[in-house]
C-alpha cells in the first residue's frame, strides 16, 4: 500500500482522498482550510500543514488545486512540496489548468529531479463521491502503470491521452464542449419555456436526436469523419432552419447568444462554397481554415 500526499482538499479533493483511504492508502492531506483539514482527519487520513509535510514520506503526490498558479506555488513555492518530496516519488496533478502551465510546471519539477504527469478528471464530485472519475492521463506509459492503482481508487475509467501534458490538453477540450453545450442547453430549453412547449416533451424529443445526443457519434462517422460530404443534410438547411429558430426567439424576446454565434459559421460555410455539402461539413471547414488539412 502506498504513502500519498494531497494538496486540495476541496468539493473534489475531500472525497478523491477519502475513496484512496478506502482503497488501503495512507493519505497526508494538506489544505489551507482548517475545516478541510479535520474532515480529512476524520474521514481517516492524516492532516498536515504545509505542503511539504504533505509530500513528506509519500510515494505519489496528488494535487488538486484551483489553477495553475497555485499548483505552480503549492510544488515550487517557500513551503512547497518539492522541499521535501523524494526524487522516487510521482507528483500528479488533478487540477484543470492551462496546458501550457501544465508543461511549465513538468519541465520546472523534471529539472530539479523530480518526476510528473498530469491527470485531470471528467465528471463532477457527484461521481467524486462514488469514485467513478474519468481520469484522463497525461505521462509515460510507465508513469501511468504506476499511478494506475492509485487513480482507480477515484477513477471507474482511466484514458491515456498520449503521452505528458495531453490530459491537460484533453481535459480543456472535453470543458469546452460541456460548458458550450451546458450554455445552448440553456438557451434551447428557455426558448421552449417561451414557446409554452412541455419541458419534459422537449427533453424527451431531443434526447433522441443529434440535438440531445451530440454530433460525434451520430451524424459525424458516417459523413465528415469519411471524408464524405455529400448531404444528408445540407449546410444551407441548417442555416435556414436556424434562422427560424432566430426568428421565434426574436418573437418571443429571447436573444440567443450562441445561435447567433453558430449563424456565423454556416455563413462562412455557405460563403465557402459549401451550402450543398453535409451539415458536418463545418468541421472539414475548420481544419481547412486552421490546419490547412485537405481531409479528415
Ligand atoms: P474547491 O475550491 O472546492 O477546492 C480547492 C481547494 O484547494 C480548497 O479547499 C482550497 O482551500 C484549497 N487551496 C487553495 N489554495 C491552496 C493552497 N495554496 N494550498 C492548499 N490548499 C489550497 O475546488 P474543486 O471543485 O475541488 O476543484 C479543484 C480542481 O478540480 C479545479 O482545478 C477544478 O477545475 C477541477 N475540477 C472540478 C470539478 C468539479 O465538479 N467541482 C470537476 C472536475 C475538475
Amino acid at each position: 500500500m502506498a504513502t500519498v500526499g494531497f494538496i486540495g482538499l476541496g468539493v473534489m479533493g475531500l472525497p478523491m482522498t477519502r475513496n484512496i483511504i478506502n482503497g488501503g492508502h495512507t493519505v497526508r492531506g494538506f489544505d489551507l482550510n482548517e475545516a478541510a483539514r479535520t474532515q480529512h482527519e476524520s474521514n481517516g487520513g492524516v492532516a498536515v500543514t504545509s505542503a511539504a509535510q504533505a509530500a513528506q514520506g509519500a510515494d505519489f503526490l496528488i494535487t488538486m488545486l484551483p489553477n495553475g498558479a497555485i499548483v505552480r506555488d503549492a510544488l515550487l513555492g517557500a513551503d512547497g512540496a518539492s522541499k521535501s518530496m523524494s526524487k522516487d516519488a510521482l507528483h500528479i496533478d488533478m487540477s484543470t489548468i492551462h496546458p501550457l502551465e501544465c508543461d511549465e510546471i513538468r519541465t520546472a519539477l523534471s529539472e530539479r529531479g523530480y518526476q510528473s504527469m498530469d491527470a485531470p478528471v471528467g465528471r463532477t464530485s457527484v461521481q467524486a463521491i462514488d469514485g467513478t472519475l474519468l481520469v484522463m492521463a497525461g505521462g509515460t506509459p510507465e508513469q501511468i502503470e504506476r499511478a494506475r492503482s492509485v487513480l482507480m481508487c477515484m477513477g471507474d475509467t482511466v484514458v491515456e491521452c498520449g503521452g505528458p501534458g495531453m490530459g491537460a490538453r484533453m481535459k480543456i477540450i472535453n470543458n469546452l464542449m460541456s460548458t458550450v453545450v451546458n450554455a445552448l442547453t440553456a438557451e434551447a430549453l428557455t426558448l421552449a419555456d417561451s414557446l409554452g412547449l412541455s419541458r419534459d416533451l422537449a427533453i424527451n424529443v431531443m434526447s433522441g436526436t443529434a440535438a440531445g445526443r451530440g454530433h460525434m457519434t451520430t451524424t459525424y462517422p458516417g459523413k465528415v469523419l469519411s471524408n464524405d460530404l455529400s448531404p444528408v443534410f445540407m449546410v444551407d438547411l441548417a442555416r435556414k432552419d436556424l434562422g427560424i429558430a432566430l426568428a421565434v426567439g426574436e418573437q418571443t424576446g429571447v436573444s440567443q447568444t450562441l445561435a447567433a454565434a453558430a449563424a456565423l459559421v454556416y455563413e462562412e460555410a455557405q460563403a465557402n462554397g459549401r451550402g450543398a455539402q453535409d451539415w458536418t461539413a463545418l468541421y472539414a471547414m475548420l481544419r481547412k481554415k486552421h490546419l490547412d488539412a485537405d481531409s479528415i
